[in-house]
């Protein structure tokens, strides 16, 4: 099996695997959403809060805040040396302490370890009006997204099947598989269509697959008399990640599963 990256940063990765079947994509993307661990708030202890929310949907929307994760100083609660009592190794402290009038942000949020912050300052959490005040303590642990979404580390996680143009001796270039592709996947070339290439690069993989092309070419619906025909290669993967910023999408060691520790780099 070979995994071949067209784009590797710390927020995105696309990539294409060669020698799979469907059910080790699904797998894998499944993995990539569940089994990779991130810090989220968990526990919320409110001492004070006069906002118009009520304190479980305030400490909801807490719990969906991306927070910067270093996987070599935080472990999973259940693998610490705690023993799932709550340590410097697994859990991070916040406070809250906010008055109106004022629009309440990740940004308002004091960590205890300024490296495991908010991804983002300026994601809303409330408003307060005139003499609202929430005054609050929360408790991030490092868990898996299989025990909650607030977990997951990728937005964006998804794999298409490989698709494959075939343009057989039988096209005349009439050109309508050119204005109907709605990727601009094909074009005119030495009187036939042909795939685009840019920038060296085949466009075969940006092909959605909507045989668009294959009925403009038979004036109806598709059917073996097109001079083009559309396949999906199950044996080749598409896959884009996000991530949501708590890990950099590389992110290779102390990981059940992620990207880069099973295929580096190629
Ligand atoms: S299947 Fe759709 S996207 Fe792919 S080449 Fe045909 S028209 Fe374009
Ligand atoms: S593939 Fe069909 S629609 Fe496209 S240029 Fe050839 S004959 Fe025309
Ligand atoms: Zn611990």
């Amino acid at each position: 099996m070979d995994l071949v990256f067209s784009r590797l940063d710390d927020s995105v990765a696309r990539f294409t695997i060669h020698g799979a079947t469907p059910a080790f994509a699904n797998a894998f993307r499944r993995s990539m959403i569940g089994e990779v661990p991130t810090l989220a708030i968990e526990d919320v202890r409110i001492y004070d809060n006069t906002s118009v929310l009520f304190d479980e949907i305030l400490a909801h929307r807490l719990g969906l805040i991306p927070i910067k994760t270093d996987l070599s100083q935080y472990k999973p609660r259940k693998d610490c040396s705690c023993g799932g009592e709550g340590c410097p190794g697994c859990t991070v402290t916040f406070t809250l302490s906010v008055e109106g009038p004022k629009l309440v942000t990740s940004g308002d949020l004091i960590s205890m370890d300024p490296n495991a912050a908010p991804v983002h300052n300026n994601i809303p959490i409330i408003k307060l009006w005139e003499g609202q005040k929430i005054v609050l303590e929360a408790t991030a642990e490092v868990n898996y997204g299989t025990e909650h979404a607030k977990w997951q580390p990728t937005l964006a996680c998804g794999y298409k099947e490989y698709p494959v143009i075939t343009i057989t001796d039988d096209c005349d270039g009439c050109g309508k598989c050119i204005t109907e592709c709605p990727r601009r996947v094909l074009e005119i070339s030495g009187g036939k269509a042909v795939i685009r290439s840019e920038k060296g690069e085949s466009k075969e993989k940006d092909c959605s697959m909507c045989k668009l092309c294959e009925t403009a070419c038979t004036g109806n619906e598709a059917d073996e008399k097109s001079a083009i025909h559309i396949k999906a290669d199950s044996t080749r993967f598409i896959f884009v990640v996000e991530s949501d910023g708590s890990l950099p999408v590389k992110r290779s060691s102390n990981v059940r599963c992620c990207i880069s520790k099973q295929y580096p780099k190629t």
